[in-house]
């Protein structure tokens, strides 16, 4: 038997720091959504009792430090399962891109292995073992939209934004999660956004007011580290997006357009720099 899943994209519209935690994580305040830019999973039952990896990205890495691999190992363990698994990952998600990739790679192998194995798993106990793995992967579990507090595990599902088209480009550098936190001084932090005036702007469906809303207090380790960030941020205004934001730790840039007819533009004028450049619509 054979189960699919897709792994979409998030981006954060706003990802805040509150404090640094004594157990070294950061308290962080985000609103979190997906976008139409997904991984595709294929997941086979294996009769041995072994988890075997595949994918067509030569980048990433096919043994247990796959997050997808140690999502079947933990629901496995867990549960008792005696049967293996193939499962084929079909990326489409930038790797390290600060687009979850990964994450969401995981949180589809819980839910297709649910699926597969049979195993009526509730959805907020998929939450939880998905928060073993990583604090992004208990929002990939559900998607939608949701303030995430906490180390980012702890979800209030809220309504969708206001449709529009988001054009992502990745600049061709790395960037490592674990060290733009590491940097980040979070009593320092020179402007917090205002998730009220988010909030408010996807109450109200205001697609302006949730553009001006948009903050990422990441950019203040990464954007100084890495101009092409910032290069990038103003390129995107230039050739016409109404607002745009740096993706978690980076380096992906977002730039949000309410009108199809800017977003052509948008694509060309950035894939003359930049190689990687997609088009999507958020996920609602
Ligand atoms: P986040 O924003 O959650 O930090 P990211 O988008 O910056 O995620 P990922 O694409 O998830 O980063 O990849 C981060 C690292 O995880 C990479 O170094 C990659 O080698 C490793 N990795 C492990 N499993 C996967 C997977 N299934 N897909 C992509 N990368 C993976």
């Amino acid at each position: 038997m054979k189960v699919y899943e897709k792994a979409p994209a998030k981006i954060n519209l706003l990802l805040d720091v509150l404090r640094k935690r004594e157990d070294g994580f950061h308290e962080v305040e985000m609103v979190m959504t997906m976008v139409d830019l997904a991984d595709r999973l294929e997941m086979e039952e294996l009769s041995r009792d072994t988890i075997i990896i595949s994918s067509q990205a030569g980048y990433i890495p096919l043994d247990e430090k796959n997050l997808a691999f140690q999502a079947a190992k933990l629901i496995k363990e867990r549960y008792e399962v005696k049967q293996g698994v193939y499962i084929h990952l079909d990326k489409k998600i930038p790797v390290a891109a600060g687009l979850a990739g990964g994450s969401s790679d995981a949180a589809a192998t819980l839910r297709g292995l649910n699926r597969l194995w049979q195993l009526n798993i509730a959805e907020e106990e998929l939450q939880l073992l998905g928060a073993e793995l990583g604090s992004d992967v208990p929002f990939c579990i559900t998607g939608g939209t949701a303030i995430a507090r906490g180390r980012g595990e702890k979800l209030e599902h809220i309504s969708n934004p206001p449709q529009c088209w988001v054009v992502l480009a990745k600049p061709p550098i790395n960037v490592s999660t674990a060290d733009v936190y590491g940097r980040l001084r979070a009593n320092a932090i020179r402007q917090h956004p205002s998730l009220d005036a988010m909030l408010r702007s996807i109450q109200t469906q205001q697609f302006p007011d949730m553009c001006q809303a948009l903050g990422n207090v990441l950019e203040e380790v990464t954007l100084p580290m890495h101009p092409e960030v910032q290069q990038l941020k103003e390129a995107m205004l230039k050739l016409g997006a109404e607002g745009v934001l740096m993706s978690g730790s980076g380096p992906t840039v977002f730039g949000l357009v309410s009108k199809e007819s800017k977003v052509a533009r948008m694509y060309n004028g950035l894939r003359g720099f930049c190689k990687e450049v997609y088009a999507v619509r958020l996920l609602t």
